[in-house]
């Protein structure tokens, strides 16, 4: 399968110049849902899509979805699909999101080139607000879709200033009517840049993603007193930072000896620690954390999180601070279906491009979509591993070569 890599670098810069910032070094870009950038950035996709003939439609929440219906396609057949989003984090850079969307639709236009005759028709997608930037949710559009959060929900949705996500898609008149149904859709496909720096340390072009990390998340609040740092004695201290800190390393220690055990993917992060009264000269007498543990396995999460919430009570029964655990958010991680992954392997090898199987630490709208339907989720090299910044770079070859993959395993899927 050959793609027109001038082309897809044609679409993506020109996307990178809507919400364009000026920056010292990279390329950065600001398209927050429902704002001018984001109307500009959606209808130029619509255009091109248009221009390769596919039929679009909106959804509710602003999903935007592009039909091509093959003449060698049997019109009831269930489609394959494929995109990622067209958002950004505050000061992004060009390719998270608008990569795994314009390269869907180059993949669909490689295929229409090509002599590869499609049974299923083939959709190309970009989900709403997937970074969760200005209504506070990430992965909004393909959560709705995929049946995880009711539209009624997602459209009360407010910004800072109050203003709905209803009223931001119908400020920028994307707020539809039809249907983008992933449980209709027989696969699922999308390329995104890795965010990491492993493809390009094995120095390999692509990734086949066979996982999504699950994410546990927890409140701890331990409660001391603040008292005098100099007048208060050691052993009449009832400090809730040395307590804390105590779980922090507690955290830690969990996720390295998961690690250890063969759970490569595990990790535990203590973020976010508020301490009051935070004064140089008070003892502090409470802190509030949360944590943001991931693995790819059930299991080990769960474990992650029982290691946790054994922390804090041991600290509460060997210090004199009480300790409230909250383990208040579970999102499970994702597998990616054999056939996709296999699907993917395959173009691969007949692209002659090596692949390495990998996992994704972070989420993506494939998440949402994996409880639904068959997905796989592939990665194109980060240099440097950066990303939501404007030095996040991929090369124009890698783009090309990770699209080939996609088009080749779309085509693969589709006949
Ligand atoms: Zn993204």
């Amino acid at each position: 399968m050959e793609v027109d890599r001038e082309r897809l670098r044609a679409d993506l810069e020109a996307n990178g110049h809507i919400g364009e910032i000026e920056v010292e070094e990279g390329w950065g870009r600001t398209v927050l849902t429902g704002t001018d950038a984001d109307r500009q950035a959606r209808d130029r996709f619509v255009d091109r899509l248009e221009d390769a003939g596919l039929e679009v439609r909106v959804d509710p929440v602003g999903n935007v979805a592009g039909r091509w219906m093959p003449e060698s396609a049997d019109s009831g057949a269930s489609p394959v699909a494929a995109g990622s989003h067209l958002d950004s984090v505050p000061e992004g850079g060009i390719f998270d999101g608008p990569l795994g969307a314009y390269a869907a639709l180059e993949a669909v236009r490689a295929i229409q080139e090509s002599s590869v005759e499609p049974v299923r028709p083939l959709e190309v997608v970009s989900w709403t607000e997937e970074e969760g930037v200005r209504f506070g949710t990430g992965l909004l559009g393909s959560s709705v879709a995929s049946g995880i959060r009711s539209r009624e929900e997602a459209l009360a949705l407010t910004d800072e200033d109050g203003e709905s996500l209803g009223e931001a898609l119908d400020g920028i008149g994307y707020r539809g009517e039809a249907t983008v149904d992933p449980a209709s859709w027989s696969a699922w496909l999308e390329l995104h840049v890795e965010q990491g720096s492993i493809l390009e340390s094995a120095g390999v072009p692509v990734g086949v993603v066979s996982a999504i990390a699950g994410i546990a998340n927890c409140a701890v609040a331990f409660e001391g007193e603040a008292n005098h740092a100099g007048a208060t004695p050691m052993d009449e201290r009832r400090d809730a930072l040395a307590a804390a800190s105590e779980f922090v390393l507690d955290v830690e220690r969990a996720a390295r000896e998961a690690v250890q055990e063969g759970h490569e993917a595990a990790v535990g992060t203590v973020g976010r620690l508020g301490v009051s009264p935070n004064a140089n000269n008070v003892v502090p007498g409470r802190v509030e954390l949360t944590t943001d543990q991931r693995d790819v396995d059930d299991a080990v999460l769960r474990g992650l999180v029982e290691a946790a919430s054994a922390s804090a009570d041991r600290i509460e029964s060997e210090r004199p601070v009480s300790a409230d655990f909250d383990h208040y958010r579970l999102t499970e991680p994702s597998h990616m279906s054999d056939r996709c992954v296999e699907a993917a392997t395959g173009a691969a090898d007949r692209a002659g491009l090596e692949c390495s199987g990998m996992h994704s630490a972070g989420l993506h709208d494939t998440a949402n979509v994996a409880n639904v339907t068959d997905t796989v989720l592939l990665f194109a090299p980060s240099e440097d591993g950066v990303s939501h910044n404007p030095r996040e770079w991929t090369d124009w070859a890698d783009c090309a070569n990770a699209t080939r993959v996609l088009a080749g395993a779309m085509a693969d899927l589709a006949t």
